[in-house]
């Protein structure tokens, strides 16, 4: 693959190889762009078929944390990392050592955290190398399991969804469908129930499930490929991507699509075009699964809870924009959480070209 081509498709500033044979490191980390903050994005670990997957993998990522990171108003960039490997069966503090003696030398352009494929664990010991590692655990400081925050976030731009369709943001009486209770829909269906809100829940993992119906009354179950069908106010996908797609559109009976699972559209200007005609309002994943970076972000500054879960909140208000801009600029929602995110990058660095002669001591990571 010529790569200075493919890197100038999509504006990466940098890509570093880093390979280490004793511990059989193999390591890709893209730099998409650092105009807003340094570039921050997790670390994948994954058998890929080949480095050409590996890396065409890692700058897609890089990319989407870019617009991620501008779109929470945020101070960061965006950036990705990709260690080639078995997560089951290659990891070692050796190689995870090494691959943060790369990320340090890298002197802060870059911050790992954990990703599919990683773990605390590994952050833990990458952090023995580096100071440029957040998900951290929170007995070391850390900010620790990002999915309460994200479904706090995800449980805002829920509301604000409803408020946008309904002019009155309670979720009293509303109908909620959940696919997928993990870590984030089990939080996201204790936000739901306590406002009132009628939960149906799938998930393939029969003790989720039982879990849910147990903690939380009222809730009801159905099959995996029962959801799309359910007649609700807000479809809520919080468990796998490419959901949103040819097949499952037509089958939809909600008013929102709205949840927490990364790429829920299968193509996204095809699946978000076919989303707006049949009527369906459809709140970026991006944006309202911000929840979990907004969160890790708040390690650059001494982790605050309170802090993080505020900043979450704000969600409620970037969903409402970005409503705003697809109405008044007749474009879809997602290309609205486009425009937001590259005028936001665009707006910051045409002030930063103003020359102050110093740099300020400490910059805020998060400006929301
Ligand atoms: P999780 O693995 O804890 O939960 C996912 C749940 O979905 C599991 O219970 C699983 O059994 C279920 N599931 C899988 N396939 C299913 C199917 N076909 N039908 C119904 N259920 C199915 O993951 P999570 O941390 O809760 O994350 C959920 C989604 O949100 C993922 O797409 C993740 O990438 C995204 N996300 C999570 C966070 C976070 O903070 N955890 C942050 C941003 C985005």
């Amino acid at each position: 693959m010529p790569v200075f081509e493919e890197l100038s498709k999509k504006d990466h500033e940098q890509v570093i190889f880093c390979q280490d044979q004793d511990s059989g490191l193999k390591a890709i980390i893209a730099i998409h762009d650092t105009t807003l903050g340094p570039a921050l994005g997790g670390c994948r670990m994954f058998p890929y078929n080949n480095e050409e997957d590996a890396l065409r993998d890692v700058l897609r990522l890089s990319r989407g944390m870019t617009y991620k990171s501008a779109a929470a108003g945020l101070n960061l960039g965006g950036g990705k990392a990709v260690i080639i490997g078995n997560p089951k069966t290659d990891k070692s503090e050796t190689l995870f050592r090494a691959y943060g003696r790369f990320v340090q030398g890298l002197a802060g352009r870059y911050i790992t955290a954990e990703d599919v494929g990683t773990t605390v664990r590994e952050m833990e010991w990458v952090r023995m190398e580096t100071d440029y590692v957040t998900g951290i655990s929170r007995a070391l400081g850390g900010s620790g399991d990002p999915s309460p925050v994200t479904a706090l976030g995800c449980y805002e731009g829920i509301k604000a969804s409803v408020k946008w369709q309904t002019g009155n943001e309670s979720l009293e009486g509303k109908v909620v469908a959940v696919q997928g209770v993990g870590a984030v829909g089990y939080h996201l269906v204790q936000h739901l129930t306590r406002d009132g809100a009628k939960v149906v829940a799938t998930d393939i993992d029969a003790e989720n499930l039982r879990r849910i119906a147990t903690d939380f009354r009222g809730v009801e179950v159905v099959a995996p490929e029962a959801i799309y069908g359910v007649p609700c106010d807000v479809f809520a996908p919080c468990a796998m991507g490419a959901i949103i797609n040819d097949d499952t559109i037509p089958m939809l009976k909600c008013g929102i699509v709205a949840g927490s699972s990364n790429n829920q559209l299968a193509d996204e200007e095809k699946h978000a075009a076919a989303l707006d005609k049949k009527g369906i309002l459809y709140a970026p994943d991006y944006v309202i699964n911000a929840g979990g970076l907004i969160n890790v972000a708040n390690e650059l500054e001494g982790y605050n809870r309170e802090r993080a879960v505020q900043q979450a909140a704000s969600i409620y208000n970037i969903v409402t924009t970005i409503y705003q801009i697809a109405r008044d600029e007749k474009i879809t929602t997602n290309r609205a959480a486009n425009a937001l995110a590259e005028r936001r990058i665009a707006r910051i660095g045409r002030i930063k070209g103003t020359f102050t002669g110093t740099q300020p001591q400490k910059r805020g990571r998060g400006i929301i």
